[in-house]
């Protein structure tokens, strides 16, 4: 359960960022969250409205992106979808798939009044 930490830092980042822009509140942010990043949208959604609560953002909507996993086959270079980290390669069966995206995990934007 890392997503109680996580929803610590964002909640620390939003806050700050609020208070350099001199903002009365955060109405709504962002969040960019690979498939492979390992992160549980459901589980950090909740550890996030109780790290935000009583805060600037305390009311903010949250907006989730969500990455796909993408990679390529180190063998024959084939270009698939990755549902996780352990992925046969469907074309020659190779075990080595190299991550192109998917991993990401961060804030992309915060919306402030
Ligand atoms: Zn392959």
């Amino acid at each position: 359960m890392h997503e109680m930490s996580l929803a610590c830092e964002l909640s620390d980042l939003i806050e700050n960022t609020a208070r350099q822009h001199n903002a009365k509140q955060v109405t709504e942010f962002t969040l960019e969250i690979g498939q492979l990043s390992g992160v549980e949208t459901e589980s950090l959604l909740f550890c996030l409205e109780s790290a935000l609560s009583g805060g600037i953002a305390a009311r903010a909507a949250v907006k989730i992106i969500e990455k796909t996993g993408r990679g390529t086959c180190v063998q024959c270079h084939h270009r698939l979808n990755l549902q996780d980290y352990y992925t046969i390669c469907p074309k020659c069966g190779h075990y080595e798939i190299q991550i192109t995206s998917g991993r990401e995990f961060k804030l992309q934007s915060v919306e402030l009044i």
